[in-house]
């Protein structure tokens, strides 16, 4: 990291309700210390270490990129829906890291990614970029992607039969890849992963057993943009993330 990259990064981490940061081994220690481990689903505990060790190298495994590429196969130029025919100019896999230990899921791609074919390009993406970053990780070395693949028209919510036809493309993505957390940002993304109608703010500050994975819900980066005081519990969120990883 360069000086301005390092400065950019204490700017956000500041944003996101970081107080400061020690190098005395001691500071890191305590840090540790409570990490608890989480109860299941619990409040969420108290931060991990705010000092993230460095981020794991990247492992790409053949067979996880090579799954992920049947499972992309297989969708084609999907027409299963009825979102083919109302203006969707690209299927929005997914991308990333197919052997990543983190995944987030959004809802839908927008007009960027329904241009781009890549998930959160645009503003909202942009943000979870440096969320990304701020617990020390690269966009590379993790997975994005979406309850639906292709853009409601207006960016309207998804309609139940989009999700029950796109869904299990999503579960057959996190099946190649197995991450230990998943991150589902945002109320439909973590109701429709968790088949709740509660909404983000209750769902939020706990952890859930998923598909093999620990769930952690969270606000999505548009509703940050619109209410930049709920990062710090977005903060709080990608903590406890990080101590899970
Ligand atoms: N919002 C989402 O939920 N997904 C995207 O890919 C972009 C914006």
């Amino acid at each position: 990291m360069n000086r301005d990259q390092i400065a950019e990064h204490l700017r956000f981490a500041g944003e996101l309700g970081v107080a400061g940061v020690s190098r005395d081994p001691r500071w890191r220690a305590r840090a540790d210390l409570r990490a608890a481990p989480v109860p299941e689903p619990a409040e969420a505990s108290p931060p991990a270490a705010a000092r993230a060790p460095e981020a794991a190298p990247l492992r790409v495994s053949r067979s996880s990129a090579e799954a992920l590429g049947a499972v992309r196969a297989d969708l084609g130029e999907c027409t299963r829906c009825k979102l083919h025919g109302l203006g969707r100019k690209r299927i929005v896999f997914g991308v990333g890291n197919p052997d990543a230990d983190l995944m987030f899921v959004g809802e839908a791609p927008g007009a960027d990614e329904d241009i781009q074919g890549e998930p959160f390009v645009g503003r909202a993406g942009q943000l979870l970029t440096k969320i990304i970053e701020a617990i020390n990780l690269k966009r590379e070395d993790v997975y994005i992607a979406n309850v639906i693949k292709c853009r409601p028209p207006q960016n309207r919510n998804p309609e139940q039969d989009e999700v029950d036809t796109c869904e299990p493309f999503l579960f057959q993505q996190i099946d190649v890849i197995r991450p230990k957390v998943i991150v589902a940002l945002g109320t439909f993304a973590a109701r429709a992963l968790l088949r709740t109608l509660d909404p983000i703010s209750r769902l939020r500050g706990r952890v859930y057993d998923y598909r093999g994975a620990r769930l952690i819900p969270t606000f999505h980066p548009a509703y940050l943009l619109r209410n930049p005081s709920s990062k710090r519990e977005v903060w709080e969120d990608m903590k406890m993330v990080k101590s899970l990883l």
